[in-house]
């Protein structure tokens, strides 16, 4: 508990910080096997024809989600309200989004989920059509900032041709597995090589999938090794000699596979195709987790510090996935997932290297998922904003709980929060899901 918390925990503690502006974070709502998929019905509507609505409606109807009309005056909680955005063609339409959401927010229930659709501004038409789509983020990233009590506002821009494509992300972002990721937009286009598009078992939308996890033996990458497994994968994982033993007993635990290997090392792509094989015949996913800092100021920083970060952050995911390409271990419906950080969209004092590595992962996703397209492998990342993890335990005091509390969520999220998004972009239905950088940040306001 950190020690904000611990003053929240008792009732003198916690006048005291009422009195100078502390509230209690809120108590997010987190993925639960068997949970019911949102905390009370969804209200939906379209500020038009909603050729969006009626796809998203069936994803949540098929995950057993209870779905009211966008006419609903009942005074019941709402655990989703879902928006098609996408019709509207000028600004004098924005206006529904003023009239469709101001009565149902007061109903949105604690951990509640906004989720509006809409569709690429660039080709959405004339001037009028380009700007009104383009207004669509902003008023959504607004919209989550004044939500409270752990609630959510996410975009997903469809693109043309992705409309059957859009069951694993619309779920995702009503979920609770999205429980710290806020404030995003998401863009899917048109798969060239579709996935699956069956509804996956109950609780198991990674069944039989086999994914490979480096950084595996602790915080976040240890959490994907759990959450990927608790949803039906069979995992690989990777880590360092050092990390060895925790790392064999959380693969033997979910009954996975490991490998002892540096990134960095000239045969670690051949060695993680070659384990994925030898256990479970395949590789369907590689999740790019391992990541180092050695923080220093640019006029204090050993080129040692430099070279260590870049070769295990950057370089490291970029010729591991150039190997599994050339192994032929990622073939067709084949996912890759970097992890990138706000640091290296916002920068970091102390943290050129590793600001540098993050941004250029950000990189990789571009060239990656470009490259990828034509064969149906898709590359996107995640960039955590703070995490509670052994990496941030390290932080100064003051950095730490700036950090925490500034966030629309105002506190700090948990690896859980992380792998559950992951999860997400690994998902066989997740065909339409490349080229995204999604940050799992809480809204923070460092890089927003
Ligand atoms: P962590 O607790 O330090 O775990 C990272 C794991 O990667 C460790 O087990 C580490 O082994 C391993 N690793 C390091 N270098 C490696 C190499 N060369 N080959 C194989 N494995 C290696 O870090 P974390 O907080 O879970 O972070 C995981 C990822 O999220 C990193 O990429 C990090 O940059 C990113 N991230 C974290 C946060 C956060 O708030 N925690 C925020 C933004 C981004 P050792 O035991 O030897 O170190």
């Amino acid at each position: 508990m950190d020690p904000i918390q611990t003053l929240l925990s008792n009732g003198t503690g916690r006048t005291l910080l009422k009195r100078v502006g502390v509230a209690p974070p809120p108590t997010l709502r987190r993925h639960e096997p068997g949970a019911p998929l949102l905390v009370g019905p969804a209200v939906a509507a379209a500020a038009g024809a909603g050729a969006l609505l009626k796809p998203a409606v069936a994803a949540l109807e098929a995950a057993g989600a209870r779905v009211l009309a966008g006419t609903d005056e009942s005074a019941e909680r709402l655990g989703l309200i879902l928006f098609d955005a996408g019709d509207i063609s000028d600004p004098a339409g924005l206006v529904s989004l003023h009239e469709f959401f101001p009565a149902l927010l007061r109903r949105l229930a604690p951990s509640g989920r906004v989720v509006v659709l809409s569709r690429p501004h660039e080709s959405a038409g004339d001037a009028a059509a380009v700007a009104a789509q383009r207004a669509v983020p902003g008023f959504v990233r607004a919209l989550a900032k004044e939500l409270r009590g752990g609630a959510t506002a996410n975009l997903v821009v469809v693109g043309a041709g992705a409309e059957e494509h859009l069951a694993s992300t619309v779920c995702f972002f009503a979920s609770a597995r999205s429980a710290f990721v806020d404030g995003q937009v998401v863009r899917l286009g048109a798969p060239t090589v579709p996935g699956s598009a069956a509804e996956p078992a109950a609780d198991a939308p990674l069944a039989g999938r086999v994914v490979a996890v480096t950084g595996a033996s602790r915080g976040i990458g240890a959490a994907m090794v759990r959450a990927f497994a608790r949803d039906g994968a069979h995992v690989v994982g990777i880590d360092v000699a050092a990390g060895a033993s925790p790392l064999a007993e959380l693969m033997a635990d979910v009954g996975g596979t490991h490998v002892v290997a540096d990134v960095t090392a000239p045969d670690a792509g051949a060695r993680i195709a070659a384990a994925s094989r030898a256990a479970f015949g395949r590789l369907d996913g590689i999740v790019h987790n391992a990541g180092i800092t050695r923080d220093k100021k640019l006029v204090n920083m050993s080129k040692a510090a430099w070279d260590a970060v870049i070769a295990v952050n950057l370089e490291a995911p970029r010729r591991i996935t150039l190997d599994l390409l050339e192994e032929g271990a990622l073939t067709a419906g084949g996912r890759v997932v970097l992890v990138s950080s706000i640091a290296g969209i916002a920068g970091n004092l102390g943290q050129t290297n590793y600001a540098a590595s993050k941004a250029g992962v950000i990189g990789l996703v571009e060239a990656f998922s470009a490259a990828l397209e034509p064969q149906g492998i898709t590359v996107n990342a995640v960039a955590p904003g703070f995490i509670e993890t052994a990496m941030t335990k390290a932080v100064p005091f003051g950095i730490r709980e700036a950090g925490r509390r500034l966030s629309s969520l105002r506190q700090g999220g948990l690896p859980v929060d992380v792998a559950e998004t992951v999860g997400w972009m690994l998902d066989a239905r997740s065909d339409a899901v490349t080229g995204n950088v999604v940050r799992v940040c809480g809204q923070g306001l460092i890089g927003a």
